[in-house]
């Protein structure tokens, strides 16, 4: 027997898929892995997550850019999944503000801490922002690039 950690449910080991990433069973059982698929094309449907391919593009492009290769020493530091999170609940850019309101296609991967200013790929320096606040932000420190927005909108609103 072994316990789901969704359904917390004691069930048979059969009840648990066995994977090449998990050769002992998933840790949820087969009944919530279903569920979280259907609640997941639920989503997709509604436009309220951004799809499993459109990551791993961003996941490919983020790598690829900070020079990692295939045989590299040092492996990229965070996997796939890891990156996938960073978009759950996202709905406002964490800059402007903006709502994404399901706008998925324009929204890009920021370092908080510029590559430039010794930033690194480590999962609590990447954010979700809008593509105005990625071009816009570059190589700024963080405070830096938010007393520019906050000039720009006092000025626009006057
Ligand atoms: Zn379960
Ligand atoms: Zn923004």
């Amino acid at each position: 027997m072994k316990k789901c950690t969704r359904c917390k449910q004691n069930l048979p080991l059969n009840s648990f898929l066995k994977t090449s990433k998990a050769p002992n069973g998933q840790s949820k059982c087969n009944t919530c892995c279903l569920e979280i698929k259907k609640k997941y094309r639920r989503q997709l449907a509604n436009g309220d997550v951004m799809s499993i391919s459109a990551i791993k593009v961003r996941y490919s492009t983020l790598k690829n850019r900070h020079g990692w290769r295939k045989g590299n020493d040092n492996p990229f530091p965070i996997s796939l999944e890891e990156f996938a999170t960073i978009f759950n609940n996202v709905t406002h850019c964490p800059y402007c503000g903006i709502p994404f309101e399901g706008r998925w296609f324009g929204l890009q991967v920021d370092h908080i801490i510029p590559i430039a200013l010794g930033g690194t790929c480590s999962l609590d320096n990447l954010v979700v922002c809008c593509e105005f606040c990625n071009l816009a932000k570059r190589d700024k420190p963080l405070e830096q690039y938010l007393r520019w927005l906050d000039y720009i909108k006092t000025s626009n609103s006057v």
